[in-house]
Order: C-alpha cells, then structure tokens, then sequence
C-alpha cells in the first residue's frame, strides 16, 4: 500500500472518491473498484475478483477478474501503468507550471487518471484467460464449509485477512491465492457480492494497514453500489412505463378506429329510416330514430375525441385553421347540442351580452368543441333549475371567455389534476356523475392547437369558473 501519510491518504481518499462517483452502471462499477485494486499507485494489489451473491438461489458466481497470467505479465502491466501515471503526472506538471491561475487540476488529473487505468484494464480483459474461466465460476452457498473462503467473508462484518492456514478455498483454487483479502459489499438488499484481491506477484506483505484501506474502500463502494442500484432501477421502471404509456396508446387508437367505422354506419342507416327512404315511419318511430341518432353522435364524438388524444400522444398533430372567428355565434351552435343530452335536467346556459364582442383568432370548430366539453361539464356538475353563464370581457388585445356554473366546484388539490387525461374528481365505479375524464383534455389540446388559453377558478359547493383567453382577431374589412 503506498499510502502512508495523512494527505497522502487524503488523497487517495479523494481518489476513490472521484473515481466510483463515474460509476452508473453495474460493469462500470466493476471495473472501476477492480482497477483501483490492482493500480500500483493505490492499492497495489496483483489481481482482483468480485463473486456476485444470488439470494435467490443461494449460489456465488464469478463476475470479473483482473490481473495478470504471470508474473513477467504482471510485471509489464505493473510497468504499462506505472509509466502512463508518471506521463500524465509530467503533464499536469507542466501545465500547472505554464498557466498562471491554479485550476482545479488535482481532480481533473485524477478523474484522467482513473479512466485511463479503466481503458487498460478494459482492452486487457478479452486476452486474459482467467477472466475467462472465473465468469463460469459458480459456488452454492449451502454446500461451503465453514472454513470456507467465501463463507468466512460472508459471515465476517469486515474485511478479512485469509491466510493458507485456516482458510478453504473449495474451488476457487485455479483463482485465489492466499493470504489475499477479502470482504463483503453490501447494499440495502443484503449480500451483494465478495471482493477478494491478493498480492500473487508482490514481494509486499499483507498487513493489518492493507485490510483498513481495503475495508475502507469496501465501505465506499457500498454506498457507490448502492447509488448504482438505484439508477439502475429508475432506469428500468422508466422504461417500463414508457412501454406500458406506448402500449395503451396504440390500444386506444385501435380500439377506437374500429369503433368508428361501424359508428359511421349506424348513423348513417339511422338517417336513412328517419327520412322514410326504406318506407314510412310513424311519429313513435320517428322519436325513438331521433334519440338513437343523438346518442349515436354523442358516442362518435367520444370516440374521436380519444383517437385525438391517442394522436396527439403518438407525436400528431390536430388539424387546425386559423382565422376570425364569431365566439358568440360558435357558442350559439354549440347550445343545442348541449340541451339535447342534457334537456331534462332543466338547466339554463345563458350568454351575457352587454357590450360588443369582437373576433378571435381561432380555428371555428375546433372553438364548438371546447365550448361543448367546458358547457357539457358546467351542465353536468350544476344541479338541477340552475343555470349557467357564459360571460365575454375584451381587456385590449385580448378576449376573455368565461364559462361559469354554480355547481359542486373543485378543491384547489384537484384543479391541478384535472386536465390530466382520465381524470375525475370522483373515479368511483358507483359516480354520481358519467364521463370519461378526458373533456378537458381534448380542451387543453384544442387550444394549444389554436394558441388559446384556458384558467380556473373554484369553490367548492359554490361553482367553477373557466375561463378560455384568445388574441382578438383583425376586423375583416
Ligand atoms: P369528464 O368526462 O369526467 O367530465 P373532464 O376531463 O371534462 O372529464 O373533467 C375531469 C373532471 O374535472 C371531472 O370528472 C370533474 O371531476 C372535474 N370537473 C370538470 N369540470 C367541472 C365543473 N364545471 N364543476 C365541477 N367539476 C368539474
């Protein structure tokens, strides 16, 4: 061990450090505390081995090997490294001699350093036969003795010194050599792997000052593995929930695709019954013909409005026009279908006229479809013998629509949810009111198609106030 001083030590901390905080993957996180192991110039040992523990199946496995074959390929490895330190370390040198100001190079060197042991120790890898056989290793945890190697390590809380004596190595004796030492890496999910590194082609022994550095980098690199684990797992449940988001949007739009086209029929056979083509009908017929076919417009309309989010979802867009559209003549073609699904509830919309109201900048239908889904849902939540309003404001530029009910409101916890596709204030299969949760959706879409804004203010048990925001359109001459 070639730290001995306290900033020597320091340093080599720092080292250690800077060198597992590169680490976010597993391999890396290998190869980054294996080649610290076997660096002459930190821990100095000949070789390093890392035996990942499988709870599940109580078996040990070897996962990466590091070292030389011999001991001239020891010593050559030992020499590669040794001159590349010394080089970068002339460098850093110089460049701190040459410019005024004294950078951070300290870390950079190290950081440079660090990776560059990775990249010799990476393209060594594939030559090196060991590595080879020690991936096939695999030990069942049941079967070791006591006196066992792996055993020992597992049951001891840190790092062990294993000597000839008292130690078995029950078939790791093609890998480890003793004395090496030995311990164990822990994370929040228990045993996670053994590290073992030995001194195969040094001449330095292996001392108590040997296993408190090395317990000391068995403690950091717990905490490194532990931060590995878990991007890791973000990544995974991340990726995850991209597929599961994927999936149920091509689920939606095919579902509603092969909805549509037999809708279309409906409606379209409907029609025909209504206008007698297929012979007279009397005024009961006609009735029933009337309802189906509000029902039937109803449904298309759901079922374009989720293949529209299903769109928008996949990376569409909404077809928009833009141009100077009438807000209060859009309003007055949107009532009625609002009173046809909602006529026996006996609730009033009323615009309120005082003044002029100018022309926004908007695309006509898709205006009707936010005023449907914001009145349909004023309608839906006010009780009965209500009413509500529709109130127009230009403030300069700008005209305000606002949309305002006296029904059951919505707590300030839930009007940041609401725009949320499939959301609903009450999800209970038992509602008290229908819907699909996705009205407010199609608005907010809508009118970021349009360039139109939308804000709310509530009550709860008092009403609800929506109010849509659009530039006021150039009169046409
Ligand atoms: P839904 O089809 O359920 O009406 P929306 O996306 O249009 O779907 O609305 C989502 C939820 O927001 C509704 O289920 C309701 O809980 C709440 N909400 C929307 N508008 C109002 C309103 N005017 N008054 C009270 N609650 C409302």
């Amino acid at each position: 061990m070639c730290a001995g001083s306290y900033s020597q030590e320091l340093t080599l901390l720092e080292q250690v450090h800077v060198a597992l905080g590169l680490a976010s993957k597993l391999e890396e996180f290998y190869l980054i505390v294996a080649s610290m192991l076997v660096d002459p110039n930190t821990f100095g040992f000949s070789r390093a081995f890392f035996l990942r523990y499988d709870e599940r199946t109580r078996t040990f496995s070897g996962r990466l090997a590091l070292g030389a074959g011999s001991r001239e390929e020891h010593e050559r490895f030992r020499n590669e490294l040794l001159e590349e330190a010394r080089r970068l370390k002339e460098q850093v040198e110089v460049v701190q001699r040459e410019s005024p100001e004294a950078l951070a190079l300290q870390p950079i060197y190290n950081l440079r350093y660090h990776s560059l042991w990775i990249q010799l120790l990476q393209g060594r890898e594939e030559g090196t036969g060991l590595n080879d056989g020690f991936q096939r290793l695999l030990l069942r945890r049941d079967r070791l003795s006591q006196r066992h190697l792996l055993e020992k390590v597992a049951n001891a809380s840190g790092a062990v010194l294993l000597d000839d004596k008292t130690t078995e190595r029950g078939g790791l004796e093609p890998y480890v050599q003793l004395p090496a030492v030995a311990g164990r890496l822990f994370t929040r999910r228990g045993l996670h792997s053994i590290l073992i590194a030995d001194r195969l082609y040094e001449d330095q022994r292996l001392g108590e000052e040997t296993l408190y550095h090395f317990q000391w980098l068995l403690n950091h690199a717990s905490v490194a593995l532990e931060n590995v684990e878990l991007v890791e797992q973000l990544q995974a449940t991340t990726q995850r929930l991209q597929e599961v988001d994927r999936l149920k949007t091509t689920f939606l739009s095919i579902v509603s695709h092969e909805l549509r086209t037999p809708l279309t029929s409906i409606i379209g056979f409907v029609h025909l019954l209504a206008q007698e083509k297929a012979g007279p009908v009397t005024q009961w017929q006609r009735d029933l013909l009337r309802r189906i076919s509000q029902h039937s417009a109803h449904l298309q309309s759901m079922v374009n409005d989720i293949l529209e989010i299903a769109e928008v979802e996949a990376g569409g867009m909404i077809n928009v026009h833009l141009e100077a559209v009438d807000p209060l003549a859009a309003l007055l073609t949107t009532i009625p279908k609002i009173e046809a699904r909602r006529g026996a509830k006996k609730v009033a919309v009323e615009p309120v006229m005082g003044q002029a109201i100018p022309m926004v900048l908007a695309d006509a239908s898709a205006l009707e479809r936010i005023y449907y889904h914001l009145l349909d849902n004023a309608v839906k939540f006010t009780p009965g013998e209500g009413k509500v309003l529709v109130e127009f404001h230009q403030e300069q530029e700008q005209l305000d629509i606002a949309i305002v009910d006296t029904g059951i409101g919505i707590s300030q916890e839930n009007l940041k949810l609401i725009f949320n596709h499939f959301y609903q204030v009450d999800s209970r299969l038992e509602r008290n009111y229908g819907g699909m949760g996705i009205g407010l959706t199609v608005v907010k879409l809508l009118l970021a198609a349009i360039g139109g804004k939308i804000r709310v203010e509530s009550t709860p048990g008092h009403g609800s106030r929506f109010v849509l925001t659009f530039p006021v359109a150039e009169e046409p001459a």
